[in-house]
């Protein structure tokens, strides 16, 4: 028994008994219906590094590294989708697993933005020196980090992530204070990042 790829219905005849779709018919609008959710999953990956430039939480490396291992696996996930819809195949768990993926970089842009929109707190500032710097070029801004050693407890460095003008301005060994800002949702975001 395989699975109407519309509306999941088990179906056994060529016109399925839940939407009532040939399975020709059904197949079309799954690979229409992959393509769209694919691009608002596309949309999302832009937005979500975007936002975490503008309110950069303190653990922006390690929110980005779990997104590209989320990236990966959704992407692997749509090709297998499409192929396996091509071929005839079973896709429902696969296509019910992907689908549930789609929102989650708009999930997160939306939580650091409101994060820091809506911060009403004032920022806490701590005495920090410049231990290192590096740049990597990235699909949308690329990331500039000043590393610092880090003034909270279970943390070895900070690797704070700077706009192009601070990251010009600064070099190993400068006396810098670090702003940073509770944030409304809880999750400490960097604020600015300033010569002693
Ligand atoms: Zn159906």
């Amino acid at each position: 028994m395989k699975r109407c790829l519309e509306c999941g219905a088990e179906r056994g005849a060529e016109q399925c008994p839940g939407c009532g779709l040939t399975a020709a018919a059904a197949e079309v609008l799954l690979l229409r219906r992959l393509l769209r959710r694919t691009l608002v999953f596309l949309g999302g990956s832009l937005l979500f590094p975007y936002i975490s430039q503008i309110y950069p939480p303190l653990d922006v490396d390690a929110m980005l590294v779990f997104y590209g291992v989320v990236f990966f696996l959704a992407i692997v996930l749509a090709v297998v989708i499409e192929r396996r819809t091509r071929s005839h195949g079973e896709v429902e768990v696969l296509k019910r697993i992907y689908f549930g993926i789609i929102p989650l970089p708009w999930v997160l842009a939306a939580t650091l933005f409101v994060n820091g929109r809506l911060d009403t707190g004032k920022p806490e500032f701590h005495p920090a020196m410049v231990v290192g710097k590096f740049e990597m070029k990235g699909i949308v801004r690329g990331s500039r980090r000043l590393v610092v050693p880090s003034w909270r407890g279970g943390h070895r460095v900070e690797r704070l992530a700077a706009d192009a003008d601070d990251f010009d301005r600064f070099r190993d060994g400068d006396a810098i204070v670090v702003g940073v800002m509770p944030g409304a949702l809880g999750i400490p975001w960097l604020y600015g990042v300033y010569r002693r």
